[in-house]
Order: C-alpha cells, then sequence, then structure tokens
C-alpha cells in the first residue's frame, strides 16, 4: 500500500456545523490540539441553511417563559420519548448558549425595547425563537467562523502559525473511525480536490456529521447529508437509538419538479400563515388531536385574536408540532382536497402588509419568487411533507456526550439521539447543537488530556481502510456473476436513485408492515450491488466515487430505520404506522438500538431477514420527579403508563 500521510492532534471534529465548531471552540479553548474536518468548504455546512431561529427561554417575548416551560414544551414535542436529562441539559443551557453568541458577535433581530426578539414556531408555548430574519443559522456559522478565527490569530500571535492549535480541513471526508485495543485512536481520510488519502490520529473523535435526509427522494437536506456519523458509529461498535424517528416537515415546496422538498420555514407559520385546502377550508382546525385539545383554538376567531393576545387566546393549530402537521396536509391531499401539484395553500399575503412579508421573511420571498415564480406577498404558496430531520443517532451520555460503549467517541448535533424523542420542535436543533457541541468539546477534550498512554493506529487497520476506499474503482474487474462470468460495475448514482425511491414510497411518512418487508428485501438487493458499484476515470474530484463510498453509509442507516420502524407497532411522532394507528403507552418505555451485527464483516448482508443491523429493546429511563412534577397528571396519564404513574 502507498505511503499514507499521519497527523497527530489531541481532538478531532467530523463536521463543521453549529455542533461540529462550537465544540471545536470547546476543545480548543481547553488547550486542546483540535482538528475540524469537514466535506464542503468551511462555512457552508447545513447548519447555515437553518432559516427561522434557535429556541432559548430568554422571556424576551413573553416574561412567563422560563426553562422549565421549553422543558415541558419539548417533551411534549417528542411524545415523552425525549432522553430527559438531555431535554432538561438543552433547556437549561440555551438562553446562555444565545448570549455567549451575542457576546462573540452575532446580530440578532431585536424588540422594540432593544433586546434579543423572539418569535412563534410550532409546539413553543411562548414566542422563543432568537433569530435573523430567516437566516438565522447564517448567522450563527458566521459567528463560530469569526471565533475560530480570533483563536487561530491569538495562535499566530504566540506559535507564529495560527492553525498550531486549531486546523480546519475542508473539502475532505472521513471513511472510518479507526480504534486501537478498544479505544479510538483517529480517523482515516481522504481530500476531495486530489483524492488524497491521510490519517488523523487522536485519541478523541467528536462526530458532528448533520443527518440522513439525502437517503429519501423529497428532502429538504442537501448533498452532504447521507449519514456519515451514524455509520461511522455503527462501523466503530458505538449503537444508534429511535432510528424510526424521521421527521417530514410539513410544508417544502412541492412545484416545480426541479426544488420540490426544498424547505418552506415554519416561520411563515409562526408570522401568521395559514394552510388551506382546495375548497379554502383551514382544515387544520380538523386535525388537533386529543392530548393536545386543550392547547389549542378550536375556532378560526380564536387563533387569529391570538397573534395580539396570546394570553387570553389559544394558539392556531397551524402551530401544532410538525409531525401532526404533516400528517393532516398528508391527509388532505389523500382524501382529494390537494392543490394542483400534490400539496397544500400556505398564505401569509392576508396577514401582513408586503413590506413586512419580505423584511420577515426575505429568503422565503427571494425563493418562491426566483424558483416558482409566486409572489409570496400577494398570492399562496403550494406546500406538502419533505423529509427533514433524523431524531435517531448515536447512543451518547447525556452529560458529557461519549458514545456508547467507544471510549475516546463523541457525539453532538443531529448525528446524536435521544435529545428530541420520536419530534423535535422547530428551533430546537439550533440551540442543541450549541448546548451539546460544548458540552462535546469540552469532554472530549477532558478525556484526551486524561489518557496516560494514547492509541497509536494499526498500519494494517489503515491499509484496510484504504483497500475500502478503492474498491469502486476496480469493482468491474473483480465482480464475478454466479454463472462464473463477469458482471459489469453498478452506476452509484442509479443506486442511489433506487434507494431514495424506495426510502420515499416504503418507509416514509405513512408505513406498513408489509411495505417495510419489501424495503428490508429492496435494500438487501441494493448492499449486493452496492459492494460492485464502479467509477471510471482517477480520484481528483470525482463526484461518482465519493458517491459510491457514501452509499455504504446510507445503506447502513436506510436499514436502521427500516428494522427499527418495522419493530415499533404503533405510530408516535415520526413514525407513523397505517396499521398501528394509535399511541401506545407502553411503548413509550422502549427504546429501540441498533447495533452492526457482523462487525468483522458483511456475511449476513444479502438476506433481507438478517441484513447488516442487529436490533434489540432497551427500557427508557424513568423521568426524574421533581421534572415529572411539573406536568399535571392528567396530561401524563395520557403518556405513561399507569404502573409508571404509581410509581
Ligand atoms: P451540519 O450543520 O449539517 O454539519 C455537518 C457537517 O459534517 C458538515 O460540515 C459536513 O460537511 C460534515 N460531514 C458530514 N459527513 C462527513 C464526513 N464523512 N467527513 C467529514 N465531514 C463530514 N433547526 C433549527 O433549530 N432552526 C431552524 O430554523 C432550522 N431551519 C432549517 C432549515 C433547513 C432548510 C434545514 C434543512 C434544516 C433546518 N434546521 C433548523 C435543522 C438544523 O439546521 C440542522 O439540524 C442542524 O444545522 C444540523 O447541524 P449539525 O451541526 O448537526 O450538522
Amino acid at each position: 500500500m502507498a505511503h499514507v500521510d499521519r497527523q497527530a492532534w489531541d481532538v478531532v471534529v467530523v463536521g463543521a456545523g453549529g455542533a461540529g465548531l462550537r465544540a471545536a471552540i470547546e476543545a480548543r479553548e481547553a488547550g486542546m490540539r483540535t482538528a475540524v474536518i469537514c466535506k464542503s468548504l468551511f462555512g457552508k455546512a447545513h447548519t447555515v441553511m437553518a432559516e427561522g431561529g434557535i429556541a432559548a427561554s430568554m422571556g424576551n417575548a413573553n416574561e412567563h417563559d422560563n426553562w422549565q416551560v421549553h422543558f415541558r414544551d419539548t417533551m411534549r414535542g417528542g411524545k415523552f420519548l425525549n432522553q430527559w436529562r438531555m431535554a432538561e441539559l438543552h433547556a437549561r443551557e440555551a438562553p446562555d448558549r444565545v448570549w455567549e453568541l451575542e457576546t462573540w458577535g452575532a446580530l440578532f433581530d431585536r424588540t422594540a425595547d432593544g433586546r434579543i426578539s423572539q418569535r412563534n414556531f410550532g409546539g413553543h408555548e411562548y414566542p422563543r425563537l432568537a433569530h435573523v430574519g430567516d437566516r438565522t443559522g447564517l448567522e450563527l456559522i458566521r459567528t463560530l467562523q469569526q471565533k475560530i478565527v480570533s483563536l487561530q490569530q491569538e495562535d499566530e500571535k504566540e506559535f507564529g502559525a495560527h492553525d498550531a492549535r486549531l486546523k480546519v480541513f475542508q473539502e475532505c471526508t472521513v471513511t472510518r473511525v479507526l480504534k486501537t485495543d478498544g479505544r479510538v485512536s483517529g480517523a482515516f481520510c481522504y481530500e476531495r480536490e486530489s483524492g488524497r488519502f491521510f490519517v488523523l490520529e487522536a485519541p478523541a473523535v467528536v462526530l458532528a456529521t448533520g443527518g440522513i435526509g439525502k437517503s429519501f427522494k423529497v428532502t429538504s437536506n442537501s448533498w452532504e447529508y447521507t449519514g456519515d456519523g451514524h455509520a461511522l458509529a455503527l462501523l466503530a461498535g458505538a449503537p444508534l437509538i429511535n432510528m424510526e424517528f424521521v421527521q417530514f416537515h410539513p410544508t417544502g415546496m412541492v412545484w416545480p419538479p426541479s426544488v420540490k422538498g426544498i424547505l418552506v420555514t415554519e416561520s411563515v407559520r409562526g408570522d401568521g400563515g395559514v394552510l388551506r385546502n382546495s375548497d379554502g377550508k383551514r382544515f387544520m382546525f380538523d386535525y388537533i388531536p386529543d392530548v393536545f385539545k386543550e392547547k389549542y383554538a378550536q375556532t378560526e376567531d380564536e387563533g387569529d385574536r391570538w397573534y395580539e393576545d396570546p394570553d387570553r387566546n389559544r394558539r392556531p393549530p397551524e402551530l401544532l408540532p410538525r409531525d401532526e402537521v404533516a400528517r393532516a396536509i398528508n391527509a388532505e391531499v389523500k382524501a382529494g382536497r390537494g392543490s394542483p401539484h400534490g400539496g397544500v395553500y400556505l398564505d401569509v399575503s392576508t396577514r401582513m402588509p408586503a413590506e413586512v412579508i419580505k423584511r420577515r421573511l426575505p429568503s422565503m420571498h427571494h425563493q418562491f419568487k426566483e424558483l416558482a415564480d409566486v409572489d409570496i406577498t400577494a398570492e399562496p404558496m403550494e406546500v406538502g411533507p419533505t423529509c427533514h430531520y433524523v431524531m435517531g443517532g448515536v447512543d451518547v451520555d447525556p452529560d458529557t456526550a461519549a458514545a456508547t460503549g467507544v471510549p475516546g467517541l463523541f457525539a453532538a448535533g443531529e448525528v446524536a439521539g435521544g435529545m428530541h424523542g420520536s419530534n423535535r420542535l422547530g428551533g430546537n436543533s439550533l440551540s442543541d447543537l450549541l448546548v451539546f457541541g460544548r458540552r462535546a468539546g469540552l469532554h472530549a477534550a477532558e478525556y484526551a488530556a486524561s489518557l496516560t498512554d494514547r492509541p497509536v493506529p494499526d498500519p494494517l487497520q489503515i491499509d484496510t481502510a484504504e483497500a475500502e476506499a478503492l474498491r469502486p474503482f476496480s469493482a468491474e474487474d473483480t465482480a464475478d456473476g454466479a454463472d462464473g462470468g463477469r458482471v459489469p460495475a453498478e452506476n452509484p448514482y442509479s443506486l442511489h436513485q433506487e434507494l431514495q425511491q424506495a426510502m420515499n414510497d416504503l418507509v416514509g411518512i405513512i408505513r406498513k408492515e408489509g411495505e417495510m418487508f419489501e424495503a428490508l428485501k429492496r435494500l438487501a438487493d441494493l448492499r449486493v450491488r452496492a459492494r460492485r458499484a464502479g467509477v471510471e476515470g482517477h480520484r481528483q474530484y470525482n463526484p461518482g466515487w465519493h458517491l459510491s463510498l457514501d452509499l455504504r453509509n446510507m445503506l447502513l442507516v436506510s436499514e436502521c430505520v427500516a428494522r427499527a420502524a418495522l419493530e415499533r407497532e404503533e405510530s408516535r411522532g415520526g413514525h407513523t404506522r397505517d396499521d398501528h394507528p394509535a399511541m401506545d403507552r407502553h411503548w413509550r418505555q422502549i427504546n429501540l438500538v441498533c447495533e452492526l451485527a457482523d462487525p468483522q464483516g458483511d456475511s449476513r448482508a444479502a438476506d433481507p431477514a438478517l441484513g447488516q443491523i442487529r436490533l434489540s429493546r432497551r427500557e427508557n429511563p424513568p423521568i426524574r420527579r421533581d421534572l415529572l412534577e411539573l406536568f399535571e397528571k392528567d396530561e401524563l396519564a395520557k403518556y405513561l403508563t399507569d404502573e409508571e404513574l404509581s410509581r
């Protein structure tokens, strides 16, 4: 094997979105030499696309808000399946993380008296989202980047090199987390531009790679969301939890086809946008589930009054949690009351004057004008559900973000599981990134500093990782057919399309047992064919090669989603079973855990009944008493079993 360049660091952070950058800042401030590695250009992570805002109970727009109310809303949104300690830490620490951003230079929109403005979002009892128009993620990343540059300037002064203690490897991809004697020892990487392989040696690796949406056909997610961190964790021996819970955002663009799935921010509804079907009916009033009946307006008048007087009226049902709204839209379209292009109408033009819409929702105004020739200040948008966020992820310790079972591995942000239970509330991701990104960086630094001996990557493992990465270049030569003849290589783009179609059609927003069996069959077939995914040409900027490598990750993660969705025989949050439509209190006690079945190889991979993933059930830890006391007993009775309540 060719020589592979090796560099030693204390902490390696995989991902330069909100979670990764916040982790890197913390690790560097704790004195650790920290490397950040990301697939795209520095500053172009998915977080940049976040529009609506960061949820934090600062109480600027309503003084009744506090961390306990935020905790309650988050647990309700997640239908009580959340890792409660994560939800507690998140609610308690989010305001400090937002204020900290301000001290680092973030410029949030202001209230009339000069405080950080906060806007309404689905499932949040009070206006809670700190925002910068509808470009909040951009400001968040800009601020974190600026902080990183300022730390690098300090290092330039002290060591004469700006990247002495904090270096960004942009447009580079990690394909394996390396382990030595059971502990993390580094990451195997390639540079996308040159195809050059290299190893970042480090005893601590933080996964901050975001989500999995590119396994689905209609998605708001960008090309980077191929579930890499989820797969890297599995391959390193760390389990994933809650993978059946995938959030379909209710409002993606449905027309024209080339932009189908692109997000229409929830801020449109937060700022008063209403949903109507083809009969002109505001249909969400027909879809308020029993668990939320007392909290939502029952008439249009009351819902409309809430925008002016939230203390004396209940919120309109357009602001129900996302899973409820997405299912309602799906049902309206199925019942033949959809818009011409298979969505429903979302209208903000009758709520606010044109100048206010342009000021509060500038990106949405631009997006619809440019992409669909629709002027949202004068006419409704057509919208429908789009795959948006994965609640499931790496099983982590709530306080330290350490991944279960693999010393030295940490995870934060969308790649980590537990925090959002079965459904995430809008705005709770950006706050999650900051709260747990910081914790992951801190504890990764502490872990690295505490070691007396550092595990060194094994050359054999590096050779194996290199051979795995090079396989697509020799797929055609090595593939043997059943009759002993040659089999042509598979086209990675066709495999990807087939995977997306299967996940969309068979494990999408509404799921059925038979369809998920069919999905597992198709995944098994795709897995076998993906081993023969082949590319031509060389390693320099070869997107077909990159996709061939990403397919391994998407197939692993998709199997986790399908297997867990088949196992959970109830409907809850981002998991709706047509054949088990009710939420079942007994299932709330259960987390589904996915692990790699055969860490040494893929002997089971071709068999749909077996596959690559082993699924097990784990009991959800009981919620701490003082946190339970934040809820009325009547409400708890909707989620907890009688036995749990009596305890
Ligand atoms: P990301 O920001 O996606 O960063 C992932 C990083 O990992 C990237 O740098 C990527 O290059 C890197 N990476 C991935 N794989 C590898 C690999 N193998 N090797 C090296 N690097 C790798 N949430 C809110 O709270 N409020 C909102 O208003 C909001 N609006 C949204 C709008 C849109 C359109 C979308 C799609 C999402 C929105 N969300 C919002 C959700 C939120 O933006 C994401 O959940 C969040 O940004 C994820 O951040 P992250 O740090 O976990 O990952």
